[in-house]
């Protein structure tokens, strides 16, 4: 996930393209309700630029609500109540996105994956995302409702076990979801490795409720 939001190819200073926002001084027409989403997606982004580099003359450690709070104040960022609105609705994207507080991520290192995000522009796939699945799928056999209970494993082979059934295989790639191995549901003999067990026990994740509205009409 992209934590910056909007076009990162256009960006310039903030205040050079978005006065109104390090001025503090809001625009009163609401017809630029547009124009404020761009403006708090823009100090947003020019914000955490900001806090990155701030981050390398900082010795002691820092949290990145901490110093975002600090730049909120000293360049008087989205005075104005829709402004803050929009603004807080990024941040509230970035807790979720961080699976964490922003009171409780090192400024340091809250962005460490970034290298390895998936770049690029969203795109839409002609026919659906549904495509795929069928293609992914040509001439592997999926077998429904077996719920794994026993993975046993050595170094040259692997026995899945269901109930009232057993698989066996060179090797078994386990893509149950973190919520599962947390629950012990599925026992591993050998016993996975501690260091492994200490990740699953320590990795959260974070819960994301979507809401689906049919509108009667197109607008
Ligand atoms: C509401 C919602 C909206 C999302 N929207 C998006 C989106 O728009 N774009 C996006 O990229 N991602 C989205 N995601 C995230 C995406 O769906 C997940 O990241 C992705 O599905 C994870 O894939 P997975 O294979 O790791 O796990 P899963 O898709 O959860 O697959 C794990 C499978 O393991 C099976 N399983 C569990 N326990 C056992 C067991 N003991 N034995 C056998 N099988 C078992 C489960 O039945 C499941 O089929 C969304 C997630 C949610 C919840």
């Amino acid at each position: 996930m992209n934590r910056r939001q909007g076009r990162p190819g256009s960006k310039q200073p903030l205040d050079q393209v978005y006065p109104v926002v390090f001025s503090g001084i809001s625009m009163k027409n609401r017809q630029h309700c547009f124009l404020h989403l761009l403006q708090a997606e823009a100090a947003y982004n020019e914000l955490l630029d900001k806090a990155s580099k701030v981050r390398q003359e900082l010795s002691q450690i820092v949290f990145l609500g901490e110093e975002l709070e600090t730049l909120i104040k000293d360049f008087g960022v989205a005075m104005d109540a829709d402004e803050m609105s929009m603004f807080n609705w990024h941040l509230t994207n970035l807790e979720y996105a961080n699976v964490g507080l922003l009171s409780q991520l090192s400024l340091a290192f809250w962005d460490q994956d970034d290298p390895y995000d998936m770049g690029g522009d969203h795109c839409f796939l002609s026919g659906g995302n549904g495509r795929l699945v069928p293609a992914l799928a040509e001439n592997v056999p999926i077998i429904f409702l077996k719920t794994v209970h026993v993975i046993r494993y050595g170094r040259d082979s692997v026995k899945v076990t269901t109930r009232g059934q057993l698989f066996e295989g060179d090797m078994a790639l386990c893509t149950v979801p973190l919520r599962v191995l947390k629950s012990g549901s599925t026992r591993f003999i050998l016993e996975l490795p501690q260091q492994k067990l200490d990740k699953i026990k320590r990795l959260d994740f974070g819960l994301l409720n979507k809401v689906a509205m049919l509108f009667p009409f197109m607008f």
